[in-house]
């Protein structure tokens, strides 16, 4: 390659903010792929680290290249890797694991007490090339285009949540319509939900999630009653399936009341700190918690990409497409809050 320096978005000072630094592309070694990166998505996790919270403060080194959700191209291989090509479309896990755990050798990759994320604990996607391990490598199939595979990480997060349990025919209460609370809503009701119901405080994203999927009932709980809603759609007794989706504490209390006896809940949501739950009503309701962190490797991945090639549409969750020249401006979009995801392009 001729090419030995390229742009990037970068933590490199402890502070608020990113910046656009010329970095070397990196080395790949005999089991890594380089990619070209074509899109990239803006998560709440790079909020965190462009905020440089407290969180960020304790996690990231700095400098570290940020971003963990892409898609590109296969532009290098190293001399171990077989099945790929150059020039192939493809998208990533961008969960680094060992494979010496006892969870790894169970093929348990995603509970890999050694997974490193790539934008947090390694140099990330935020680049014109990433290095990536060929094991995360997903190909992207001709009829998924660039920008939805840049957001299949957050896409992932959705389907592992909402697939957690059984939800044909049941009723499904989301608790969080940020663009994964949305994404699932739309996933639940892709895998057979009788009534998927859609709960926030924030009436943008209300309106987001009613225009991405329609037959999602949403609710601004600032303004409406649960207890009224499940009347309304004729539950007798609450919901069977709870996905909570907002890291806040009173949804989750909310979602534990509107559970019906033996319901189950999967929890995506990360809740700032120690967060108090009246577990005397987890007990006697006798509901399940099942906590869940990032997608399941490979099999979301294969699930979610042969659900969009399916019908499933989340397509509308992208509202905002820049340039990363002014991405200053999708992370402003970002923070306020009325977004759905925000793509930048890198060609
Ligand atoms: P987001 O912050 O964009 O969305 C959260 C939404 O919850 C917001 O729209 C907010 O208004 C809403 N909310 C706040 N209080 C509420 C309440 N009382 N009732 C209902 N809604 C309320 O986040 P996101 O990017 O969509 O991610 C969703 C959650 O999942 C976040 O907590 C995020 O940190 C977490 N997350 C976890 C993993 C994991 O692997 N476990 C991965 C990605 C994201
Ligand atoms: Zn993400």
């Amino acid at each position: 390659m001729t090419v030995n320096t390229m742009t990037a978005l970068a933590k490199s000072k402890p502070e608020e903010g990113l910046w656009m630094i010329n970095a070397p592309v990196p080395e790949i070694g005999p089991d890594e792929v380089l990619i070209r990166i074509n899109k990239t998505g803006i998560c709440g996790t790079d909020i965190h680290i462009w905020n440089w919270d407290e969180w960020a403060a304790a996690t990231v080194p700095v400098p570290m290249i940020t971003g963990h959700e892409f898609a590109g191209e296969i532009v290098e291989m190293g001399s171990n890797v077989t099945g790929m090509s150059l020039g192939q479309r493809c998208s990533g896990e961008g969960h680094l694991i060992t494979t010496d755990s006892r969870q790894s050798r169970a093929g348990n990759f995603h509970l890999d007490p050694g997974t490193r994320g790539i934008g947090v604990n390694e140099q990330g996607a935020f680049a014109q090339y990433l290095k990536l391990p060929a094991f995360n490598v997903v190909p992207l199939p001709d009829d998924i285009p660039d920008e939805i595979g840049a957001i299949l990480d957050p896409l992932g997060n959705a389907v592992h949540t909402a697939l957690s349990f059984d939800l044909l025919g049941e009723d499904v209460l989301i608790t969080g319509a940020g663009p994964i609370g949305i994404m699932a809503a739309a996933v639940a009701r892709h895998a057979g939900a009788r009534n998927v119901v859609l709960t926030d405080i924030n009436a943008d994203r209300l309106t987001l999630a009613e225009h991405v999927v329609p037959s999602v009932r949403t609710v601004d709980v600032t303004r409406e009653d649960l207890n009224d809603v499940i009347h309304e759609l004729g539950m007798s007794q609450g919901f069977d399936v709870g996905l909570e989706m907002s890291g806040n504490q009173v949804a989750l209390d909310q979602m534990i009341e509107a559970l019906v006896m033996g319901g189950k809940i999967a929890m995506l949501g990360i809740p700032p700190g120690q967060s108090p739950v009246n577990w005397n009503r987890i007990v006697f309701k006798a509901i399940t918690i099942k906590g869940v962190y990032g997608r399941e490797m490979f099999e979301t991945w294969y699930k979610m990409i042969a659900m969009l090639q399916n019908g499933l549409d989340i397509s509308r969750v992208i509202t905002h497409r820049f340039n990363v020249a002014d991405f200053a401006i999708g992370f402003a979009e970002m923070k306020s809050g009325r977004s759905g995801k925000v793509v930048l392009d890198w060609t």
